[in-house]
């Protein structure tokens, strides 16, 4: 007879325009795309239930109120830079990736600012529209030249990076303000790197911000900053509204203080009765600087890629809210995150879900790698017994912080026979329990230390963990037990420090095994105590 299997492909959905690309890269991949560019917030959260994933550009949002209702939901992802229109910290708390797609409108943002500052300078809008009017005005349009003149490159990111190198092939003279560039990176530019953001005020003709939109860059530039410029400065802000306070740019202006503005960015778009834009002096555009056809089509490519990639388990590439992994970083790390999520799964079980301070010790060539993802999957793992619905990578350090459960990672030279070594120490308000794993060439993964006992064991299935007296007939008398009552053993290990001390039994067995038996167990000559630990 012919069977029927039904299953419900994935499915993203598209809440911003994106080039027609975006949507053929996710059908090609198996996933189904729905574009509702535009959609109410009211109707996203109601219909945000129903997908695994959300693509976007600048113009929607994703607020903790529509999270609340995205059960399915696994990954974000911004096709483009700025993120502040997504509620990262919402998401991570659920477990939801999110992501960018930095690369792709870079040269277009540079360009746009390059355009402005021209634009700015010669005063071409304002020209325009006096010749539309039918006027022939020369003088009034006097502008200024750009070579020979200081730029003020505030951040020196990617698209700060490109401003400046136009800008010198313009003969300007660059410099820039970024605090977390290296001189050495700095080098690699042709600009003179400033200490502080008053000296480039000080200096520039021209400052132009390239700074991403948070906490520490809202009002960046306010009447305080202003006042540091020179006489007849020109601005320009392609970055995002909310970092030059426009009610200050306006008095600016009014001032005399800055001769010009180019704005490309509001603090509110659309930007409706803002009266920087009824000042002669204010060249705008809305929001342009990404809006290239070039630009468009590589970010939406890119935004549909990363998506397939988080969706389909090859990994997070572009992760604002989880450690950074490359694909081929990822598959380097593979075995250790499988083996560090089941190491967390069996410590917790093993100290009934009183974990309080964790500390995992590296060892081997995995220390010299991004060890925060296994940490992360550590954390997966310890939460996993004792939270209803689990944790993720994304929301398993929010939540073990949360449950006050301190963390800490270090890095050892001591590996033994081994190349790679994990081990976790946890400590609850009563015991303390250690977990060595290896990872042996070919990938195997096995633990090799517990509590101080050399064993080798797998963790997986089903496992008895009994500590006993080290004297002979306790093998035989756990085992005769298990097979009385038709407990099937799959692998033993037995581990000890020195012979008649005390040992430790790990058994593999092929079900659950009841209370009762384990009671039956801890009631066996030399047997100190029992647990069932279980993995999936
Ligand atoms: P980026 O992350 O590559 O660079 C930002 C730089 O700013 C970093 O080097 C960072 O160190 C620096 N920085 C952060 N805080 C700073 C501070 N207080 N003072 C000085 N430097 C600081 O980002 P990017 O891709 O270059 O984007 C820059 C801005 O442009 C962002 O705000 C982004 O949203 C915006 N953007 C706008 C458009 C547009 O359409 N107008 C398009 C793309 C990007």
């Amino acid at each position: 007879m012919l069977k029927t299997t039904y299953f419900t492909p994935m499915k993203v959905l598209l809440i911003d325009s994106l080039a027609e690309e975006c949507t053929e890269i996710l059908e090609k991949a198996g996933i189904q795309a729905v574009s509702r560019p535009g959609i109410p917030p009211d109707e996203l959260k109601e219909e945000i239930k129903d997908y695994e994933g959300v693509i976007l550009r600048s113009g929607a949002r994703i607020a903790e109120e529509v999270l609340t209702n995205a059960h399915r939901l696994r990954a974000i992802c911004r096709a483009g830079v700025g993120v502040d229109n997504v509620d990262i910290e919402g998401a991570t708390k659920r477990g939801i990736v999110v992501m960018n797609t930095p690369e792709g409108n870079t040269i277009s943002a540079a360009e746009h600012t390059i355009a402005l500052l021209f634009a700015m300078a010669r005063k071409v809008s304002q020209a325009h529209k006096s010749l539309q009017k039918g006027e022939w005005e020369k003088k009034k349009f006097t502008g200024s030249q750009l070579s020979g003149k200081t730029l003020g490159v505030i951040g020196l990111g990617r698209i700060g990076r490109q401003v400046a190198k136009r800008a010198a092939a313009l003969e300007m003279k660059v410099i820039a303000f970024d605090p977390y560039i290296s001189p050495e990176i700095a080098a690699q530019y042709p600009i003179h790197k400033v200490d502080s953001l008053e000296e480039l005020l000080g200096q520039a003709d021209f400052v132009t911000i390239h700074v991403p939109l948070n906490n520490s860059t809202r009002n960046l530039i306010t009447k305080r900053e202003f006042e540091l410029m020179k006489r007849g400065v020109g601005i320009v802000n392609a970055s995002r509204g909310g970092i030059v306070s426009e009610r200050d740019l306006y008095d600016a202006i009014v001032s005399g203080k800055v001769s010009g503005a180019a704005i490309d960015v509001f603090e509110v778009e659309p930007p409706r009765g803002n009266k920087l834009l009824e000042l002669e002096q204010v060249i705008a555009t809305p929001h342009l600087g990404a809006q290239t056809e070039e630009a468009q089509k590589a970010v939406a490519v890119e935004a549909a890629e990363l998506m397939v990639d988080a969706l389909t388990g090859r990994g997070f590439r572009n992760a604002l809210n989880l450690p950074v992994a490359s694909p081929e970083e990822f598959e380097q790390l593979r075995p250790f995150i499988g083996i560090a999520e089941k190491m967390g799964t069996f410590l917790m079980q093993l100290t009934d879900c009183g974990v309080r301070t964790v500390t995992l010790i590296y060892a081997g060539d995995i220390a010299r790698k991004n060890t925060r993802l296994v940490t992360d999957s550590f954390l997966v793992g310890l939460l996993r017994p004792c939270l209803e619905e689990g944790a993720n990578l994304v929301s398993a350090p929010v939540l073990a912080m949360e449950k006050g459960i301190e963390v800490s990672v270090t890095t050892s030279s001591l590996c033994g026979n081994f190349t790679n070594l994990v081990t976790a120490r946890v400590k609850t308000g009563k015991v303390e329990c250690s977990l060595t794993g290896a990872i042996f060439n070919g990938g195997e993964a096995r633990i090799v230390n517990i509590d101080g006992y050399n064993v080798e064991a797998l963790l997986e299935g089903n496992m008895l963990v009994i500590y006993a007296k080290d004297k002979p007939g306790l093998i035989g008398s756990v085992g005769t037990l298990l097979g009385k009552r038709n407990t099937n053993i799959a692998r033993m290990t037995f581990g000890r420090k020195q012979a008649g001390g005390t040992a430790i039994l790990i058994i593999n067995v092929d079900g659950p095994v009841s209370l009762d038996v384990q009671e039956e167990i801890r009631r066996l000559e030399n047997v100190n105590s029992v647990r069932m630990v279980y993995l999936a």
